[in-house]
């Protein structure tokens, strides 16, 4: 993990109106172009092609259409209509039920009834059909909220949808038994937001000892649990200990973000694990293209190498 310094670097840049404007021009609009290392595309189709390649490897997917932090209610219900079309296209495709969204996205920062009235406009078409969504985690400021309102519509009878937990948060110690104890799915990372000392881990040292605790204790007791990193040390972890307890590679899974460490993707399905890779796609891939650039220096050479590039050659 990049340092909690970089991270906040890279969020400061994520919100850098000329550098979107440069990075939009360059980073989607070729093939071979920076951005489509970690983005599968700008439209559903890219996506669900990039499903089926994934797929075709041995490995399951879940899509992300790419957007948070919208302002207004019309920009939420324009997203939920999006989510409710691309579960439609995912229907036709054939490719696996499985969606990754954010809640800001549904309107979270506008409106909380508003944005679960959308999420439930959403679970009620993706439902029937066989989906199960996933509420990604974003930053602390929206912890509470995203946990809250996932355990009312777990109330509700909503049982095919999880939630994310981040080791970097402190609080994760109790809303991990928080969410066990209603036998929900929990998808555990490290943590991609920039996180004061006051709420969250600094030092990489401390997070990956977090989450090597909460490894353990969701393969224990967790419903179906997601591990979704791309450290090799917190695989073998998880695996060792799945080894030792007698617990089958089908009671758990890895999660690894498209075009990241996809040597260890194949690696782990080699080895018999069953693997999910999380596709964003979309127009608004910006602000997730800068935290994964956060995350890891040589990224960043690699993109300004390729648009320095792509400027030479006058594309
Ligand atoms: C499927 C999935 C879903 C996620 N959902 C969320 C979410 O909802 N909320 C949230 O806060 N975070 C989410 N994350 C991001 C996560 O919190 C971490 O920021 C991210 O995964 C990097 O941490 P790591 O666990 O891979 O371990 P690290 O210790 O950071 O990295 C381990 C190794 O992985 C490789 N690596 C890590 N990141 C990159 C990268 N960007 N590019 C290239 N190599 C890299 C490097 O080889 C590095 O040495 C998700 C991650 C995955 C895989």
């Amino acid at each position: 993990m990049f340092g909690t310094a970089s991270k906040a670097f890279f969020h400061l840049l994520a919100g850098t109106p000329p550098l979107k404007k440069l990075a939009s021009r360059y980073g989607m609009r070729r093939r071979a172009s920076f951005a489509r290392r970690f983005i599968a595309g700008e439209t559903t189709a890219e996506a669900i092609a990039a499903a089926k390649t994934i797929e075709g490897a041995g490995m399951q997917i879940t899509l992300d259409h790419l957007g948070e932090s919208l302002g207004s209610l019309a920009q939420a219900d324009t997203a939920t209509r999006e989510y409710i079309d691309i579960v439609k296209a995912v229907v036709d495709s054939g490719i696996g039920r499985n969606i990754s969204l954010k809640l800001t996205q549904l309107g979270l920062d506008v409106d909380k009834a508003s944005c679960v009235d959308n999420l439930r406009r959403v679970l009620d078409k993706a439902t029937p059909a066989g989906f199960f969504i996933r509420l990604d985690m974003e930053g602390s400021k929206y912890t509470e909220v995203t946990l809250e309102i996932f355990e009312t519509l777990w109330g509700l009878g909503y049982r095919e949808l999880g939630v994310v937990l981040q080791s970097a948060l402190y609080r994760t110690e109790e809303d991990l038994p928080r969410i066990l104890r209603l036998g929900a799915r929990v998808r555990l990372v490290k943590g991609a937001y920039k996180e004061p000392k006051t709420i969250a881990h600094q030092e990489k040292h401390d997070v990956d000892g977090a989450y090597a605790r909460q490894v353990k204790i969701l393969m224990a007791s967790g419903n179906d649990p997601a591990f979704a990193t791309h450290d090799p040390s917190m695989h073998a972890l998880a695996l060792q200990f799945a080894g030792e307890r007698g617990i089958a590679s089908d009671k758990y899974e890895f999660q690894l973000l498209y075009g990241v460490r996809r040597d260890l993707q194949r690696q782990l399905v080699a080895g018999g694990s069953r693997v999910r890779i999380y596709i964003p796609f979309g127009r608004e891939w910006f602000p997730y293209f800068m935290r994964r650039l956060g995350e890891r220096p040589a990224n960043v050479r690699s993109v300004v190498a390729s648009i320095l590039d792509e400027r030479a050659a006058g594309r």
